[in-house]
């Protein structure tokens, strides 16, 4: 499979998706589908595998040859745009079809993935550089402002940035960008699904309207005074008597096995503190009388990553 120069062929630009390339050059050059570009195409559909669209610009000098990031756990069936960098700039950019992506930081506002006017979503193969299949203008999309902490997980994602002050997370985290789309993602999902949080990853990140509320959970946890607090006080609320609380040990569990990095020991602790002195409400409550030493050595132990043998 290769790509065939185009008589209109621009530079990509750096943060250009490189499927929303091949559409923009195919558009430029008035061909039908991007698919027009390539000599021996074995599928249309695995030119929006970013990988394949990757290797096959990088293989094309005359494209700019830009170095790109792979969006991690990319959405590559449908579009997530914001609508006044589409107007302003007129690409596709890499940094929208991450599943966890939700906001433009620059315009700050939330992106999109429905369309204006038929609110059908926007399948890559056939949504035009600038227009749904429907005929609208994707720039004319409603613009919704986002909060100060959906603003910082987003830089965060994009840029592993964290604000000086309350995140609790250290401003030197280390993190690469797929563990920091990990981590949202996990957040994201714990608090309404935590049974499902394994196998089904990215059950409702699929839309940014549906998974707004799940986004502003994640986004106030890390960066909001006392959002931690608020998340795990959700979190116990969800879980039946019987089991008191054990939604947090069991997300501090999860948080072990997934992200063992020192920088979320003061996650981890803050979470185990606030069950050990809900335990020790709740005990008080129901008239016994526990020992703050031997609720944090069960709680500990309980978060402890045990082989499944
Ligand atoms: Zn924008
Ligand atoms: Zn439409």
């Amino acid at each position: 499979m290769e790509l065939i120069k185009p008589p209109l062929h621009p530079d990509r630009f750096p943060d250009e998706l490189p499927y929303g390339y091949l559409k923009r050059l195919a558009e430029l050059n008035q061909y039908e589908s991007p698919a027009w570009l390539f000599r021996n195409l074995s599928s249309r559909s695995s030119l929006q595998t970013p990988a394949l669209s990757i290797a096959v610009l990088s293989a094309a000098e005359w494209a700019g040859n830009q170095p790109t990031a792979s969006a991690v756990g990319a959405n590559t069936l449908h579009l997530r745009y914001c609508p006044l960098c589409i107007a302003e700039r007129g690409y596709w950019r890499s940094a929208w079809q991450s599943w966890v992506s939700c906001a433009c930081t620059k315009h700050q506002i939330w992106l999109v993935d429905r369309c204006p006017s038929c609110h059908s979503r926007l399948p890559l193969a056939s949504t035009n550089l600038s227009h749904c299949a429907c005929g609208a203008r994707l720039a004319d999309a409603p613009v919704e402002i986002i909060d100060s902490p959906v603003e910082q997980m987003q830089m965060f994602l994009d840029e592993g940035s964290v604000p000086e002050g309350y995140s609790i997370l250290p401003r030197e985290h280390g993190l690469e960008d797929s563990a920091r789309a990990a981590l949202i993602s996990l957040l994201c999902n714990w608090l309404d699904y935590p049974k499902l949080t394994v196998h089904n990853f990215n059950r409702e990140l699929k839309q940014c309207g549906t998974a707004r509320i799940h986004l502003v959970n994640a986004a106030e946890l890390l960066f909001q005074p006392e959002g931690l607090d608020t998340f795990l006080f959700r979190l116990s609320q969800r879980d039946s008597p019987e089991f008191y609380t054990s939604l947090v040990l069991k997300f501090v569990l999860r948080l072990n096995i997934d992200f063992p990095q020192p920088c979320f020991d003061t996650l981890k602790h803050q979470a185990l503190s606030y069950w050990v002195h809900l335990r020790k409400a709740l005990d008080q409550e129901q008239g016994q009388s526990s020992d703050i030493a031997d609720l944090w050595e069960y709680a500990e132990w309980q978060v402890l990553p045990h082989d499944p043998k």
